[in-house]
This record gives structure tokens, C-alpha cells and sequence, in this order.
């Protein structure tokens, strides 16, 4: 008997440039297989010139969504037709989801973060330590206030993007959903001494990043206590300096596969509707980096 048959399949992708290392797909395929979606993700180079031709394409081939990374996470925003609360926020957008045929902006970065934070903590009333004020700091620090946070101390080497995070937080994040909260800004001059009573630690800078991997970020590894969890947004090598230090002291760790991993799950979620099982995932981006 005849059966009918399909081979259109449903379309995401990454958009970036560079993206030819970018692990994504591995893990995001895994889970389409798994839960036996007909869906793809690819991975797709595209310039800073021709990112408003390549959303127009998107929505041309009906695109379910796709991410964004370096460097369109602020220039798609003037292609889309909306953006998430946090993403307007951040102005940042790495997670592009089509909804009754417009294209909106969300920001998983934090999200995901937040989501495997809440495996070990509530951040509601915690006080944070958080290391950059780059794009993953700014997204962190954003969800982490939405999140109840009360104290979030950000320590980045140019002040300039250290006090515009401070500003952002003790402004329009403070005035939209966080009224408790204090940011302060301090410049990361030596090594930075964790203050006791620090619930959580944060690296979201780039140090020890692949081929980097024995960069040390400037902290006093001494003053790291074990009522202290500490993370870090490096996702290659997941066990960083950082989370070696912090593990031989005691703490409670997230590295940064596990903040990678809960934004492909969000981004999962936002465009097939289907929860994906993250060890799957996380299984494929380990067989991707040898860890
Ligand atoms: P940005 O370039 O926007 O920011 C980099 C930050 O790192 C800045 O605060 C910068 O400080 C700081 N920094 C870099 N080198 C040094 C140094 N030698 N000493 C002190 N500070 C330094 O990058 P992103 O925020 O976009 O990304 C940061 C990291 O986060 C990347 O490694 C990326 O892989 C990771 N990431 C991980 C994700 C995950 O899911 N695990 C998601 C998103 C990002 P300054 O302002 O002084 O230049």
C-alpha cells in the first residue's frame, strides 16, 4: 500500500560569523533525533553586510528560528518584529523564534544560566560576585535581577562596560522587575578577594577559553568558601581552572557545558514546543570537546 510521504523538513540554524567551531549543532541534532523531530539546525557563516538578507531568507524559507551570535546579537534586533522582556532589556538577542509568523527576539544566554543555577539554588535574596560585563555578564546579570537576586557586584577589567552593566542593573532592570536590587561596579585591579557572605560566584569572562586553558582569572582562590557556588561560562574545556579551584575548596560548581546545554534546551522549547531530555545533549557536546 502506498504511504504518504514528506521530506520537507523544519528549518533552525546558526547565524555568526565566526561559526565554524561553534558546537551547537551537535547538540541540538541529538536531541531532534531523539525525540524523533524531521527537524534541522545548521550552522551558517553570515556576514555582518548580509544579515538582513539572511532574516529575510529565513522568513522566506519559514525558518521555525534561529540563533544569533557574534557579531549579530545586537544588529538582528532592527530585523525582527519583537523582542522577549529580557532581550529588550539586555538590547541582545541570541535566540530568534517565529510566533504566529513574526520573528521575536529572546535571550537564552541568562535563561540558561538561571535554569541551572535553580538546580542547586533559588538567586531570589542571593547575593552574587560577577566577573565581566561583556555580552554573557550582561545576560547574566539581567536574569539573575529578574530572578530576585539582591546584590550583584560586577568586576570587569575596562570600566567603561563595568559601569554601563552597573547602570543597566540599578536602572531600567531595577525599575521593570528588580526593586530590591543593588549593582555595584568595582575595577578588577590584582587579585579580587570574594567577600565573605557571597552566595555565588560568577566567571562570564572569556578567561580560559580554548586554547587559553590555563589562563587564570585574578581571584583569591583562599578566600572561596564552600557555602559558595561558583560557575563559570567556559564550555571548552568544561573543567576549567576555575572549577578545579573552586571544587578543591569545597564549592559547588556549574560549568559552563551546563549553561550551554539549558539555552539549546529553552531554544528547543521556544521553537518545536518539545521539552528535550538535556543529558542527551550534554552527552553530544562531551563526545564534541573529549570531555
Ligand atoms: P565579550 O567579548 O562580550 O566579553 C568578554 C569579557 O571578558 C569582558 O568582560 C572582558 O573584559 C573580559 N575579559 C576578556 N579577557 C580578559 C582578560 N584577559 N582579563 C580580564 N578580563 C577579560 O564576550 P561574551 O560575553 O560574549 O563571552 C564571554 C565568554 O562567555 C566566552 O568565552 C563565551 O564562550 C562564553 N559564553 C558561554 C555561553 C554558554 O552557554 N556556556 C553562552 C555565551 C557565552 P573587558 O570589558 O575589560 O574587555
Amino acid at each position: 500500500m502506498a504511504k504518504e510521504l514528506n521530506f520537507k523538513q523544519e528549518l533552525t540554524a546558526a547565524f555568526g560569523k565566526p561559526i565554524a567551531e561553534n558546537p551547537t549543532q551537535a547538540m541540538i541534532e541529538a536531541a531532534y533525533r531523539h525525540h524523533r523531530l524531521d527537524w534541522r539546525y545548521l550552522t551558517i557563516e553570515v556576514d555582518a553586510a548580509d544579515l538582513g538578507d539572511a532574516v529575510r531568507g529565513a522568513r522566506a524559507m519559514g525558518f521555525a528560528g534561529f540563533n544569533c551570535t557574534i557579531p549579530h546579537k545586537v544588529a538582528v534586533i532592527e530585523h525582527l518584529d519583537g523582542l522577549g522582556e529580557s532581550a529588550a532589556l539586555m538590547g541582545a538577542v541570541n535566540c530568534v523564534v517565529r510566533r504566529d509568523g513574526t520573528l521575536i527576539g529572546e535571550n537564552t544566554d541568562g535563561k540558561g544560566f538561571v535554569q541551572t543555577l535553580r538546580g542547586l539554588t533559588d538567586p531570589a535574596g542571593k547575593s552574587v560576585v560577577l566577573f565581566g560585563a561583556g555580552g554573557a555578564a550582561r545576560a547574566i546579570g539581567v536574569e539573575l535581577a529578574l530572578a530576585g537576586a539582591t546584590e550583584i557586584t560586577i568586576v570587569n577589567r575596562s570600566e567603561g562596560r563595568g559601569r554601563d552593566l552597573a547602570d543597566l542593573l540599578n536602572g531600567d532592570v531595577r525599575e521593570a522587575a528588580a526593586p530590591d536590587l543593588r549593582a555595584e561596579f568595582v575595577p578588577w585591579r590584582g587579585d579580587f578577594a570574594v567577600p565573605a557572605g557571597t552566595d555565588i560566584v560568577v566567571n562570564a569572562t572569556s578567561i580560559g577559553l580554548y586554547p587559553d586553558v590555563d589562563a587564570r582569572l585574578a581571584l583569591e582562590v583562599e578566600a572561596l568558601t564552600p557555602a559558595m557556588i561558583v560557575t563559570d561560562v567556559i564550555p571548552n574545556p568544561p573543567r576549567t581552572r576555575l572549577v578545579r579551584d573552586a571544587e578543591a575548596r569545597g564549592c559547588r560548581v556549574i560549568d559552563g557545558l551546563g549553561m550551554l546545554v539549558a539555552q539549546g534546551v529553552i531554544g528547543v522549547e521556544y521553537w518545536t514546543g518539545v521539552s528535550p531530555d538535556p543529558t542527551v545533549m550534554r552527552a553530544a557536546l562531551e563526545e564534541v570537546f573529549e570531555a
